[in-house]
């Protein structure tokens, strides 16, 4: 299992470490609340991803990837898994309490997908190629393709290692990254009209309304990585995003150029969580509450 509106760690890392298992004999089931993201449907086996059934098969071990708090697996992940004997917590989330009855949490790694890689070696368990694509995607992703701090020399001699066994880089990278939708773009357009900038320009933010998902007929992970653009900008420190959810609630999702103002500790005030550099809340509406409430934590930190 992995986290609701899951990304390519989350989608990543469960193929990659579940395909390995099925290599060695084991039987796998690949459970995610809200299923597998158009975005990720190009990774070999992703269709073995699954929403979780309500009537669940027998099983001894429920193995929790990338998901900060048990309850980000969502509701019916954890009700389906009530049985297991044994749970099992692999993330590299600093702000995870630890929830498993075995817990591999390693904030130094820049993916759970790495974390994987590294178990697979360290096991000497089988690395079959939808493993190998699936690390390579999961890794990429969560690292802005290779670009960020959390990003090592280890990580890159992990890729370079999944070149060595056959991953073809241009191929992969063109899958994951120039092949959007249009409706993408169309959101694009529609963020950059409510882009603002706070906080003497420290600050950029924008908005997404839940018209906006329905008019567009967006997926919810359409919006991935958009953020960056308004992360970019000189003299920005801290990107933000707003977005209505179809429940009214807001999802806060937050960026932080470097370590000098810590985005997961803004969310953690607000019963979120994440990384040092990109951390995400969901709280109460209307919007422009929320949006000021976390503008001015974000100000008081920076
Ligand atoms: P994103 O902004 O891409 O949704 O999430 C950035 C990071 O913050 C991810 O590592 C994600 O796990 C974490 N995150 C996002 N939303 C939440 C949330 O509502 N609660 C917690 N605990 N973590 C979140
Ligand atoms: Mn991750």
């Amino acid at each position: 299992m992995s986290h609701l509106r899951p990304d390519g760690d989350a989608i990543g890392s469960q193929l990659a470490l579940g395909l390995a298992l099925e290599e060695m004999g084991k039987t796998v089931y690949y459970w995610n609340v809200d299923g597998l993201p158009e975005s990720m449907e190009f990774l070999p086996y992703s269709d073995k991803i699954s929403l979780p059934p309500e009537v669940a098969p027998l099983i001894d071990v429920a193995v929790a990837l990338d998901t900060a708090t048990k309850v980000r697996l969502g509701e019916a992940n954890i009700a389906a898994c009530a049985q297991a004997k044994l749970w099992v917590n692999i993330d590299h989330h600093m702000s995870n309490p630890r929830y498993g009855d075995m817990n591999y949490v390693d904030a130094t790694s820049p993916a759970t997908g790495q974390i994987i890689y590294e178990i697979i070696q360290a096991l000497q368990m089988p690395l079959p190629d939808g493993t190998r694509d699936a690390i390579y995607v999961a890794v990429s992703t969560d690292t802005g393709s290779f670009q960020y701090d959390s990003t090592t020399a280890k990580t890159y001699r992990m890729a370079a290692d999944l070149m060595d066994r056959g991953l073809k880089i241009g191929q992969i990278n063109a899958k994951t990254y120039d092949n959007h939708p249009y409706r993408r773009v169309e959101l694009l357009r529609t963020l950059l009209n409510t882009l603002e900038l706070s906080a003497a320009g420290k600050v950029a933010s924008w908005e997404m309304l839940d018209a906006t998902r329905v008019s567009l007929q967006l997926q919810p992970d359409d919006s991935e990585g958009l953020i960056d653009m308004i992360r970019a900008i000189r003299g920005v420190q801290v990107a933000v995003f707003f977005e209505e959810l179809p429940d009214g609630k807001i999802r806060v999702s937050m960026r932080s150029k470097d370590r000098s103002v810590d985005v997961c500790k803004i969310a953690t005030i607000f019963g979120g969580g994440g990384h040092y550099l990109a951390a995400g809340i969901r709280m109460a509406g209307p919007i422009a509450a929320a949006k000021e409430l976390v503008l001015a934590e974000i100000a008081k930190a920076i």
